[in-house]
């Protein structure tokens, strides 16, 4: 696997610094506790230029991520937001996969976070599709994880925090050294939960099914987006607790995520699922889900965030 291809200039506490000095010291509280928060948000280069998805909804995910954890981030999500756009153009990327983040940093090592500095940096990268480009197409083969997601009221599922994905790490590894590109969990009454870092919808005789919120899901800005386009679409949409059993009989069985987009599954546990290929219903929201994040469609949700001028604009206008 290839590794992180650096760019230029990463945002820190309000300035941009070179990429090879956004270091920590090794005693900072993050280090040895996870204490931090994050979102993973995508720039697209659209074709009236390149725009940011979502972004106001990401950078309202952090700020409730971080209100949970009691950090204050020292910036308004105004700020937030035009400071990730202001990281992209100094790094002068068309596409690519923007990280906020905010941790507690170098001050004192007990585990009361509270004397620690909340550091807030952005970086971007260039990214391409996640669990590959042919899983687009083709689907990817995934297992249930032996590993639950997190209990209701241990580690809180609705932020974005950085020690959740120790949970999904063993949930990834697992999948990885069984031969799957990715898990699928369940959640500690063993119903249907998430991937590693991806939500999970079921689409059952024309119908489709995502765990709600208590299902230890992330709630997933992509998957508010497939929901929204399904039920612009025609289907009816729920958030129904699923049966594990549920995945097996399904028609279809589709990932979605900021870094996944929309991946179909063809098989879980080596069962094949509906056709054993990207089924119909997926294909067509997926087809949705594009055309709005290249911006092939008006925005009329008003998703897009431009990057370097006003996105739909036209020379002289
Ligand atoms: N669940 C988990 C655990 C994730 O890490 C992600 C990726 N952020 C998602 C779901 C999908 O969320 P989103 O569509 O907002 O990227």
């Amino acid at each position: 696997m290839s590794g992180l291809k650096p760019s230029e200039k990463i945002w820190h506490n309000g300035e941009l610094i070179p990429w090879d000095e956004a270091n920590l010291h090794v005693c900072s509280h993050v280090v040895h506790y996870a204490s931090a928060v994050f979102e993973g948000i995508r720039c697209y280069n659209t074709q009236n230029g390149s725009a940011v998805f979502r972004l106001d909804d990401h950078i309202k995910r952090l700020t409730q991520s971080a209100h949970i954890y009691r950090m204050p981030i020292g910036y308004s999500a105004e700020a937030l937001q035009e400071a990730c756009l202001e990281t992209i153009r100094a790094n002068e990327m068309e596409s690519c996969y923007i990280r906020p983040i905010v941790f507690r940093g170098y001050h004192s090592l007990g585990v009361n976070p509270l004397p620690c500095p909340v550091e807030v940096y952005i970086a971007v990268w260039e990214w391409g599709s996640y669990l590959g480009e042919e899983a687009l197409e083709q689907g990817v083969d995934v297992m249930v994880s032996s590993w639950n997601r997190l209990a209701a009221n241990t580690l809180p599922g609705i932020a974005k925090a950085a020690a959740n994905y120790m949970n999904a790490q063993l949930i990834k590894m697992e999948a990885l050294q069984n031969g799957y590109a990715e898990g699928i969990a369940l959640d500690s009454r063993g119903y249907v939960s998430e991937g590693s870092g991806e939500n999970v919808f079921v689409v059952c005789n024309g119908r489709l099914i995502t765990p709600p919120l208590a299902a230890a899901v992330l709630p997933g800005i992509t998957r508010d987006c497939i929901m929204l386009l399904a039920r612009q679409l025609g289907y009816e949409v729920v958030e129904n607790d699923i049966p594990r059993e549920t995945l097996y009989i399904a028609d279809e069985v589709f990932f979605t995520g900021t870094a996944a987009e929309v991946t179909p599954v063809r098989s879980i546990d080596r069962i094949s699922i509906g056709s054993g290929r990207r089924g119909p219903i997926t294909e067509e929201l997926q087809k949705a889900f594009f055309a709005h994040v290249e911006g092939r469609v008006d925005d009329t949700h008003g998703w897009l965030t431009p990057v370097y001028a006003e996105v739909g604009a036209t020379v002289g206008s």
